[in-house]
């Protein structure tokens, strides 16, 4: 497919036009600025040759009227699709969307929330729709990827009302955090929804995410990109009673202090300058504003990934991009320097010569450390070019109903489990036989205790596992007092510690998970629904007032099962699913489910 991709901001137009297929190539990009008196600069490169100049277009309105002669005098024909950057989906987009008026009223109604960007972006959809009235046009959101961050990540410790009223944190950069986690799990050989990777991206805006097993967890831009690290221009985090002091002790206005803390802040607050190059020289010469700068600039970026790996549990790999985070080594070094505890170790010869060019994504840690660091370009265009083509593919499969399963809470134990807890060398007792082939309900039952309360006769699920693994509900880990992380089965490093106590004695364990919903479905009948062994797909539970799509189900292909989908307690309820519920791949949400998937 071929997609035009268009960026609209305020002061400026990027375009690009990629063929999306089993390889995607960039066949076009172009950027135009300084719009005055008529004219604009612009940069065009096309087939890798850069082309820089003068254009006559007074203003963007002018270039995105003018695109299809600047496209087909390029030699650029045939378009397919063309995919929007929307900076702020609020909460009602948490994914690509195809744009009808429904849709653009809805954005519009999100122009508080980005009174600069949205704007911006929904002036070249109206002009798109109509210079290319035939094509599809679909809407990507910076703010999508983060649509998976929790609440505890999300809400702001405020009154009620004003949490009512929609004040919470969204994060942005979503497209770019996305594209590097998805770039760096390529580059490590590693299934992204394996891995705990930080994105630092260090750009003239800036923001860290972590993306724990393909999901992002938490990023530090807030309801505005106003939240988190130093930028060029912007503060990030402040103490908020800053307002209340400078209204009342110097009598700023909120509208003052508010551009301030946007465009008089930080690089530029800090030495004048937002430039990170010009900064970094004027470090090097003795500058103390220059220097403190820079100190400042790594010690936030730094405590940001020290307090993602906290989140996370753990930490696999960060990956750095953005215009500081891609060209400058210095500032590398500096937010790395002192996270040798954690594993992180740089390999100076490296981090010194990072070549970047085919979207290299390039690993500059020392060897031997158990941290993985990459730094890569960002290529947002890209990314936004894969999910209009993912959000417009063809259906592969029409809706068949999958059997639901509700696990309740249960347990799989260890050999030594079981002597601990029965007596060394007893054997359970299969009561009840389950319909995954060979696997039992045992007679015996276990007692959960945790800091704060119990779980008694909990079921066993047998035969014997190598590791000992305990399955909860959200509900149950509140009931124990004890976050229990989402994971698939066997996924159980770094999982948290609980009591088993069992007729003959206790076991302090770790193991203890909430089970990501799955279906366990047989090659064949995978294969007849277009499903491969890892993908995530979206599934529809239920019709009535209560039915639920539940996103980002795990397809486990294996020639021992049988088809059917396991969910637990909680999300059964949410469905008002009394024991077994039928559901059926959602059609609408196909493309979705493609975005979603695993590269
Ligand atoms: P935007 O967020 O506007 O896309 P960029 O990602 O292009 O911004 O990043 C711009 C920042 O990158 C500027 O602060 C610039 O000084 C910095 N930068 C670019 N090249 C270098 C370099 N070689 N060394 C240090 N900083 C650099």
């Amino acid at each position: 497919m071929k997609i035009l991709v268009v960026n609209c901001g305020s002061s400026s137009l990027k375009a690009g036009v990629f063929e999306i297929g089993d390889q995607s190539v960039e066949l076009f990009k172009a950027t135009y600025e300084r719009f005055a008196a008529g004219s604009c600069s612009f940069k065009i490169t096309r087939d890798g040759a850069k082309q820089t100049g003068q254009a006559p277009y007074g203003d963007i309105s002018a270039v995105l009227a003018a695109l299809p002669d600047i496209l087909a005098g390029q030699g650029i024909e045939g378009l397919d699709a063309v995919g929007h950057r929307i900076v702020h989906g609020g909460e009602t987009f948490r994914a690509t969307t195809i744009l009808d008026a429904p849709t653009i009223a809805a954005i519009e109604a999100l122009t508080p929330l980005a009174p600069l960007h949205n704007p911006a972006n929904l002036l070249a959809v109206r002009i798109a729709t109509e210079v290319w009235p035939d094509l599809p046009q679909v809407a990507v959101f910076d703010t999508a990827f983060h649509a998976t961050n929790p609440p505890r990540a999300t809400t702001y410790a405020v009154p009620k009302a004003w949490r009512e009223a929609g004040l919470r944190r969204f994060g942005f950069h979503g497209t770019s955090h996305k594209y590097v986690a998805i770039r760096a799990a390529e580059e490590i050989g590693t299934p992204v929804r394996d891995l705990r990777i930080i994105s630092v991206h260090l750009g003239n805006g800036a923001s860290v995410c972590a993306v724990n097993h393909g999901e992002s967890l938490d990023t530090s831009m807030g309801i505005t990109p106003l939240e988190g690290l130093v930028m060029g221009t912007r503060s990030g985090d402040v103490d908020p009673g800053l307002f209340g002091f400078l209204s009342r002790q110097h009598g700023r206005s909120i509208a003052e202090i508010e551009d301030a803390l946007y465009s008089e802040s930080g690089l530029k607050g800090l030495t004048g300058s937002s430039d990170m190059r010009d900064i970094e020289a004027r470090a090097g010469d003795g500058d103390a504003d220059a220097q403190l700068a820079v100190e400042i600039y790594a010690y936030r970026a730094r405590k940001y990934i020290g307090a993602y790996a906290a989140a996370m549990g753990g930490l696999d790999a960060v990956v750095f991009t953005g215009g500081i985070g891609e060209n400058s080594p210095s500032m590398r070094r500096r937010i790395c320097d002192g996270l040798e505890f954690m594993g992180l170790r740089l390999d100076l010869d490296r981090n010194q010569k990072v070549d970047l060019a085919n979207h290299a994504a390039p690993q500059i840690q020392a060897y031997g450390a158990r941290v993985r660091v990459l730094v890569t370009e960002t290529a947002e265009q890209l990314m936004i070019a894969r999910e209009t083509a993912a959000a417009l593919a063809p259906e592969a499969s029409v809706p068949e109903p999958i059997p639901v399963s509700v696990s309740a809470r249960h347990v799989h134990l260890s050999r030594a489990a079981v002597d601990a807890l029965f007596g060394v060398g007893y054997q359970l007792t299969p009561d009840m036989p389950l319909r995954q082939p060979g696997q039992w309900a045992a007679a015996e039952r276990v007692t959960l205790e945790g800091p704060k309360g119990k779980l008694e006769r909990v079921a066993i699920l047998g035969p014997e596992r190598p590791r000992t693994q305990i399955e909860i509900s959200r509900t149950d880990g509140f009931t124990l007092g004890i976050d229990a992380p989402v994971r698939d089965s066997g996924k159980l490093d770094d999982t948290p510690m609980v009591r088993l106590v069992g007729p003959n004695g206790s076991l302090d364990t770790d193991g203890l998970i909430v089970a990501a919903r799955h279906i366990h479905i047989t090659p064949q009948e995978a294969r007849r629904l277009g499903l491969a062994n890892g993908m995530l797909v979206d599934v529809r539970i239920g019709d009535d007032e209560r039915g639920l799509v539940f996103g980002k189900t795990l397809i486990r292909v294996s020639t021992r099962a049988v088809t059917e989908m396991h969910i637990d307690t909680d999300e059964a309820n949410a469905a008002d699913i009394r024991v077994n519920g039928e559901g059926s791949l959602v059609p609408g949400l196909r493309a979705v489910a493609v975005a979603n998937r695993d590269p």
